[in-house]
């Protein structure tokens, strides 16, 4: 019988990266608390009311796939949903969706608070507990214990919280919310290196004062389509968003106010998000640009609150007032709240094990902004991860790393704990050398057995995935045998195509590989029918019509693994190596990578290094 204050996994912070990684601890049978500054704000959307987007989007069907919450979290209160980049190819897709905020909140609420074996607590963790390199548990502000076999921090932005609006500055872990200023005092004790990185967010305006008409209309898709591969259909109302822009006026008020600004005036020191600037850094940094747009996007359904998304400002609040005001449709706007920036702590992520683990303390995981990322689906991904490798190891059973290879989630902790950062991190498509086989459309067929095998995934959902493989690799098999004689009237259908004659009987692979062919073209055209869903028909599609370049990516991937598969032992002695260079082994020795390939990503660290270290591997464990 465990004692009161005894459990399996501690999770420290109930954002994105705690419920994920709380959830998946407890799911995977760890008893498992949850402990939160603040129990009214779990899987609260600090920022935008927004989840998803590119490559942020293929982040949260990959959590789907391995039995995270989130996509199911944003389906159940998405009021607009809408597939980006569909001009482009399928790899650059990603879904964007704009959530009630308190609905989002509510979700996650009732899912932690109705999961079995996972116990929440309202506490504001002060301090960890470590015990020779082995952590115990944590303390809170009134100074009671909590003890856990493994415990994962994951504080976001509230590390040493600043809160800027112009020249004013205070505390808070986010506007409304108390800074954490025990914990990072707590790392430092333990060794860990801590930065100083900035955010910002918008004002929120009041909806009964922005005048709408004129302003374009932003619809979403229609249907909607849904993040988790077990959700049937969007069920909420979808409602627009309003699309307006700044003026020359609303730059020179702008302009007005950077005296007061914290950020111009250097009392915000901390490196900011390059990809997601505040207003005044793009009126200055792009000084020719007559005008940036504004998203208008409701927060809610019931709620009166507006998220001008593109003006995000820590300026004084006169000056906010102000520039607003110049904006087409929010001549008469009120502010609800004001936007902010914010300077926090974080922890340089090459502390880290790509488990998540860190590399000084036994058991000890840090996940989410505490990482050096920004945003909710990059701190999901990282503490769905910790959640599953804290669980695996307190149960004794492998850790597991996803590669590069295999999910963008590989891609972003690689990342992390490989190279580091010197910004805000956050997941573009272009981070991922294998783009085109991880697209977000087939994150279950990549994933969902993974997290099938760790008991997140249900067996209903295992066997969807696996029927899916069946019937898509049944029907590549159909569309190679089947062949079309080039008939009159066959040629007729493909002139109307707009594609070239048939000169000599073809397979219907051969066929759909044509630009101007589609899956359901070819179907109807060769009059076989077929009993395939949607999503398998694109997989189809796009397995055939991309199998040059899938096949060249499938090789390179073979080519990686390679480098991937030798392990190198985590207390391998790299001084006793002749033909290393002192800086090299300096690099190799603090960073500890667990396989030559990660090795061969650490900045400086040359391939002659790399052949050196493969061929002292080599010899001492034959490939
Ligand atoms: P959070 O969501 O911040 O959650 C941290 C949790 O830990 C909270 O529940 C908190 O109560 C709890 N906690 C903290 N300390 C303790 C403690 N000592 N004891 C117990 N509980 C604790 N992202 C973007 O992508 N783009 C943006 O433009 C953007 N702008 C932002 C602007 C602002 C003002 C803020 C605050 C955030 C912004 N973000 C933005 C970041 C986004 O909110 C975070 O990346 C994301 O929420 C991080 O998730 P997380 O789980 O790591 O932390």
């Amino acid at each position: 019988m465990a004692q009161e204050n005894d459990y399996e996994v501690i999770v420290v912070g109930a954002g994105h990266a705690g419920s994920e990684a709380a959830l998946a601890s407890a799911r995977m049978g760890c008893r498992t608390l949850l402990l939160t500054l603040n129990m009214d704000t779990l899987g609260y959307l600090s920022c935008n009311p927004a989840i998803g987007g590119v490559g942020k989007g293929h982040l949260v069907r990959e959590i789907d796939a391995l039995g995270g919450e989130m996509g199911k979290a944003a389906d159940a209160s998405g009021i607009q949903f809408r597939r980006l980049n569909m001009s482009k190819g399928p790899a650059a897709r990603g879904l964007r969706a704009q959530v009630d905020r308190d609905l989002y909140g509510s979700y996650m609420k009732r899912i932690l608070s109705t999961t079995a074996r996972l116990h929440l607590r309202q506490s504001l963790v002060s301090k960890i507990l470590v015990e020779g390199k082995m952590v115990q548990g944590v303390t809170d502000t009134t100074g009671e214990s909590f003890f856990g076999k493994a415990v994962i921090i994951t504080p976001g932005t509230f590390l040493r919280g600043l809160i800027h609006i112009g020249l004013v500055h205070f505390p808070g872990g986010r506007l409304g919310d108390l800074a954490s200023e025990d914990l990072p005092e707590s790392m430092r004790e333990l060794g860990f290196t801590l930065g100083r990185f900035k955010t910002g967010t918008t004002p929120r305006l009041d909806r009964r004062t922005i005048d709408f008409s004129g302003l374009t209309v932003q619809p979403g898709d229609d249907p909607p389509m849904a993040f988790s591969f077990s959700t049937e259909r969007i069920t909420l109302p979808q409602v627009p968003c309003h699309i307006t822009a700044t003026s020359e006026k609303t730059h020179a008020i702008i302009r007005s106010g950077l005296d007061r600004s914290p950020l111009f005036t250097g009392i915000i020191t901390g490196t900011g998000v390059r990809y997601c600037p505040s207003i005044e850094d793009k009126v200055t940094r792009f000084a020719d640009r007559e005008s940036h747009h504004v998203f208008l996007e409701p927060e809610g359904l019931d709620s009166v609150e507006y998220y001008p998304n593109g003006l995000s400002t820590s300026l004084p609040l006169d000056i906010q007032i102000k520039m607003l005001r110049s904006i087409r449709g929010l001549e008469e706007v009120e502010i609800l709240r004001p936007g902010y920036g914010i300077e926090h702590d974080y922890s340089d992520p090459r502390q880290l094990f790509p488990t998540l683990e860190t590399k000084a303390v036994e058991c000890l995981y840090f996940a989410g902004q505490i990482n050096a990322t920004t945003g909710y689906e990059e701190a999901a991904a990282q503490g769905l991860m910790a959640g599953i490798n804290a669980a695996l190891k307190v149960q004794g059973r492998d850790s597991l790393v996803l590669d590069r290879s295999q999910a963008y989630i590989g891609v972003l902790i690689d990342d992390l704990v490989t190279k580091g950062t010197e910004e805000p991190y956050r997941m573009f498509c272009s981070r991922c050398e294998y783009r085109l086989l991880l697209r977000e459309d087939n994150a279950d067929l990549r994933l969902g057995k993974i997290g099938y095998g760790l008991g997140l995934v249900p067996e209903e959902s295992y066997r969807r995935i696996c029927g899916k493989e069946e019937h898509i690799d049944a029907e590549r098999v159909r569309l190679r045998s089947a062949r079309l004689n080039p008939r009159a009237e066959v040629n007729e259908k493909l002139a109307q195509w707009g594609t070239s004659a048939m000169k000599k009987t073809t397979t219907l692979e051969e066929l759909l590989r044509r630009p101007e062919a589609t899956y359901d073209r070819v179907i109807e055209l060769a009059g076989i029918g077929s009993t395939l869903s949607e999503d398998e028909r694109y997989q189809v599609e796009l397995a055939i019509k991309y199998a040059g370049f899938v096949e060249r990516q499938v090789h390179d991937i073979e080519r990686f693994r390679h480098l991937e598969e030798i392990k190198i032992p985590n207390d391998f002695g790299y001084q006793a190596i002749p033909g290393l260079s002192n800086e090299v082994v300096q690099k190799l020795e603090k960073a500890r990578p667990l396989s030559l390939g990660q090795a061969s990503r650490i900045s400086g660290i040359t391939p002659a290094a790399i052949w050196t270290l493969m061929m002292h591997l080599r010899r001492k464990e034959p490939l």
